[in-house]
């Protein structure tokens, strides 16, 4: 089973030929409302990659809490642990030009109420093969569960901040993007970042987008995984599929190299259809495509 603690929002897209000025309206071309968030996306990853996942976050008392829940559960997630807190879910504002471009509002509403794991959470997470966190929800929330976690701990260091040294101390395995890892490091040259990276956490992999992946281990191992050649369309949510996907492979013990190609699949599935949790690859269809 995989253990997610983090973020739920609902994003709301809104499709423009152009991006209003202060002061302006514009009419829009289009508008979708799709639960997203980066713990809720890792959790339906490594549901359809075929775990057993429970998510533990908060939603807001309004009327997107339920569609977050009813998303995540319809994904086969359990999410009996997650609270409903008052005021407002977690929101994304996000509006996308012609050209492509976006814009984006985050107001973290009920995830910036979530501060530590309940003695509940923590039962669950005991149970688990991984611990998946990412930094969407506060910083005290995301270091209490890392370090009460008593099993591996798989942190995604996005959106990048300073990460305190009591944080890196619980956690096993770190997954940022290249611009994650240079941040965190100061080194724009990855494979010298992820050695900058092993003096921090046992273990580490930077995605690279359709360069794929590096992966470095302190024992002394290191791979580099190309991404799996295809045509994207929509790369959002990548990452989220690529670390669901690599947590379910692990906890089915399989190699290093065999997982990180499980999770090159799956996110390969996934940058060819549009949207973010929407986009996410089932069991079948990842094993279909390793074949
Ligand atoms: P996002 O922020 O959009 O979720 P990210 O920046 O966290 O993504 P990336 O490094 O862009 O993550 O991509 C993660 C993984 O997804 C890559 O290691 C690769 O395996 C796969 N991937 C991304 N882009 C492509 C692509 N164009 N073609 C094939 N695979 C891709």
């Amino acid at each position: 089973m995989i253990s997610v603690f983090g973020s739920a929002n609902m994003d709301l897209v809104a499709y423009t030929p152009v991006v209003p000025k202060r002061g302006e309206t514009v009419t829009g071309r289009a508008f979708a409302a799709v639960p997203g968030g980066k713990g809720a996306n890792q959790a339906v990853a490594a549901a359809r990659a075929g775990a057993d996942v429970a998510f533990m976050g908060a939603v807001g008392d309004d009327a997107f809490g339920p569609v977050v829940r009813e998303t995540l559960g319809s994904a086969g997630v359990d999410v009996s642990r997650l609270r409903v807190v008052p005021g407002s879910s977690g929101v994304a504002h996000i509006v996308v030009d012609d050209d492509g471009g976006n814009s984006i509002i985050v107001v973290p509403g009920a995830n910036g109420a979530v501060t530590a794991p309940s003695a509940e959470d923590l039962a669950v997470i005991a149970r688990s093969d991984a611990l998946l966190l990412q930094l969407e929800l506060p910083m005290e929330a995301v270091v209490s569960a890392a370090r009460q976690a008593r099993v591996p701990v798989v942190l995604t260091p996005a959106p990048a901040r300073e990460l305190p040294r009591e944080l890196l101390d619980a956690v096993d395995l770190i997954v940022p993007n290249e611009h994650e890892a240079e941040a965190l490091t100061g080194l724009a040259d990855p494979r010298e970042a992820l050695e900058a990276l092993l003096e921090l956490v046992p273990e580490a992999v930077i995605t690279l987008g359709a360069e794929g992946a590096l992966y470095g281990s302190r024992a002394g191992g290191r791979l580099r995984v190309p991404a799996v050649p295809v045509r994207a369309v929509d790369t959002t949510a990548a990452g989220d599929t690529f670390v669901g996907a690599l947590a379910v492979a692990r906890a089915e013990g399989r190699p290093q190299e065999e997982a990180l190609r499980f999770a090159a699949a799956a996110a390969a599935l996934s940058v060819q259809r549009e949207g973010a949790s929407t986009s996410m690859p089932g069991r079948a269809e990842i094993d279909a495509a390793l074949r």
